[in-house]
């Protein structure tokens, strides 16, 4: 919470003046029933005199008035401070976001890390408008209200502080309560939220096979849990009004009963108008205490969304890009005995040790699941071996900054990110200053020229979300076209040219081939043919890294690829 509230120190100038306008305000409202209250004490006494009735409304009238601007000046710098609090929040807990690391990032999850800068975000802010607007105000509600019906009656006053501190006490009992319940429920949005998730993204898949009974049910399940949690925590929280209610009514009627007593039994001790002014008095104060009881109340649920919120924006994230080494890179690639695992009982990859020379045009293969994308992500630096190191010509990639090792690799990865956008920006998100040329280029090797040239807006051709109008032939050569732009020593395809036709292709890796020649080329994959012609073809079965060489070597000696090669090719061509 603390963490979250160092937020509004750049505002704290406009928060005190919006406390002390609607303070004002609040005092304004507060001198009304006094003189209310004289009106009726002498303005209407023994018929009392006409003047002195107008003279008082027209007193009314300008503190109104000055309540009103005071109100309107303070909401309106509250409003602003909590908005720009809200930005500031939210564009930060974005920035950190970006920063995670993959390991942070698949720990919190993609759920969790929307509904944060949503949800989170957003009971935080409601909370801190309430804090602004009326939270402030209960101070100045409480003395002057205490002090300004003292004036009028002191033995009726003294149920001011028996009533209020009994409202407190029950409003801070029922808060305490709601808690724990707001805690328990907001798991469940993360959790609902993961779920729909994954069932919009796979809403064609879950349809053709008939499967939306079991993710109603699944659904159903977690939002049935959390509404449980949600109406318990209402309940609890709703109690407040019925019980401040009651003790204001009971209030009520201890002043007009015993106001009533003190008018009869000792003459001049109080009068029906100081009556008046000290029910108005109390009605405020409670009304008051009662408005600023929902804030109490979300309180709680803030200090949960915040700790929330702080787990993101505490999380190490990934190192400042430009720590470590930089240095210009050759190409030279070596894995020394790395190990890692995802922490399950089987490491992804075990004991790996190769190299790859610069300008080497080598091949990875192997089943799904044995370790190569996992290979891949290390070699990029996502993640850090268990055991061993990665070595870019001769120097740890852990020593080397993130910036250089960005700048040595160009990749395709495997699933083709696309995004929202023209043809030309996914593209030249590969090299920003791109010209039309080298577009041009890109797309002529990637095979996607065609494509641009067949749609009618060519390179402004939009794209939807998750490149969703795209096939998936189309996704790769996008990503292809993107990763070729770029200018680096080394160039990695992992398993990008999957859903490409044969003719296609080759077609594309002979253009590439020259694009790139000289450059390391590793490329990942399950298809014997785009293995074939590689300088080096290392073979991989569940982690382990069973042999390398060339395809005429492997096929005579190695089982594992022989077995691949018979499977692809029916045992035929060699
Ligand atoms: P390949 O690319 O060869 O198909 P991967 O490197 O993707 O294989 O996966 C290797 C192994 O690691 C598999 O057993 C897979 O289940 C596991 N794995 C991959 N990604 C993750 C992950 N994010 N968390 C846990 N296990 C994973
Ligand atoms: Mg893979």
């Amino acid at each position: 919470m603390k963490r979250i509230l160092y937020y509004l120190k750049p505002y704290i100038g406009h928060l005190i003046a919006a406390a002390l306008l609607v303070s004002l305000s609040t005092f304004c409202d507060l001198l009304l029933p006094t003189i209310m209250s004289d009106i009726l004490n002498n303005g209407l006494k023994q018929g009392g005199e006409f003047s002195y009735i107008l003279q008082s409304c027209i007193q009314m009238l300008a503190v109104a008035a000055v309540s009103l601007g005071c109100i309107l000046l303070g909401t309106k710098l509250s409003t602003k401070v909590v908005a720009n609090f809200c930005a500031d929040l939210r564009a930060d807990v974005f920035r950190k976001v970006n920063t995670l690391s993959v390991e942070e990032f698949s720990k919190l999850g993609t759920g969790a890390l929307v509904t944060r800068s949503t949800h989170d975000v957003g009971t935080v802010s409601w909370v801190a408008s309430m804090l602004c607007g009326t939270v402030a105000t209960i101070p100045m509600l409480f003395i002057g209200g205490l002090v300004l019906s003292m004036r009028k009656d002191v033995p009726l006053s003294v149920l001011f502080l028996v009533t209020i501190p009994l409202l407190l006490v029950t409003v801070f009992y029922l808060s305490k309560r709601v808690r724990p319940l707001w805690k328990e429920s907001d798991l469940y949005i993360d959790k609902q939220n993961s779920i729909m998730r994954e069932r919009l993204r796979g809403i064609r898949v879950i349809r053709a096979f008939h499967s939306e009974p079991h993710e109603h049910a699944r659904i159903a399940d977690a939002t049935h849990v959390m509404a449980r949690y949600i109406i318990k925590s209402n309940v609890t929280a709703g109690l407040i009004t019925p019980l401040a209610m009651l003790l204001l009514n009971l209030s009520i009627l201890v002043v007009v009963y015993l106001g009533g007593w003190r008018m009869v039994n000792s003459a001049n001790a109080v009068s029906a108008g100081d009556i008046f002014a000290i029910i108005q008095y109390i009605t405020m104060v409670m009304s008051g205490i009662i408005m600023a009881s929902f804030a109490f109340v979300m309180y709680p649920h803030a200090v949960v969304a915040s700790d929330r919120i702080g787990e993101v924006l505490t999380a190490e994230g990934t190192a400042d890009p430009t720590k470590g080494k930089t240095m210009t890179l050759s190409g030279d690639i070596r894995f020394e005995n790395v190990s890692f695992s995802y922490g399950g009982a089987e490491n992804a990859l075990d004991n790996i040790s190769l190299h790859i020379k610069p300008g080497q045009k080598v091949s990875i293969i192997g089943g799904t699941g044995s370790g190569k994308s996992t290979l891949i992500s290390l070699l990029l630096g996502f993640r850090a071996p268990t055991q061993g190191d990665i070595l870019l010509d001769g120097v740890s990639i852990g020593e080397l900054s993130k910036f250089t090792l960005r700048k040595c690799m160009s990749s395709v990865l495997q699933g083709s990110a696309i995004y929202t956008g023209t043809i030309g920006e996914n593209i030249r998100m590969g090299k920003e200053d791109a010209t039309e040329a080298e577009i041009s280029e890109a797309m002529q090797i990637s095979q996607l020229a065609e494509f641009v040239a067949g749609s009618a807006d060519g390179l402004s051709h939009e794209i939807t979300q998750a490149g969703k109008n795209l096939s998936g032939g189309q996704k790769q050569r996008l990503s292809i076209a993107r990763a070729v732009i770029k200018e680096a020593p080394i160039y990695i395809f992992d398993d990008s040219f999957s859903a490409l036709d044969f003719l296609t292709e080759a077609n594309l890796r002979t253009a590439l081939n020259q694009k790139i020649a000289g450059k390391t080329q590793i490329v990942v994959t399950q298809r014997i043919t785009s293995a074939i012609s590689a300088d080096c073809i290392f073979v991989m079965d569940h982690g382990r890294l069973i042999d390398f060489g060339k395809h005429e070597q492997l096929l005579s000696r190695c089982k594992i690829y022989q077995e691949i090669f018979a499977s692809q090719t029916g045992g035929g061509v060699k």
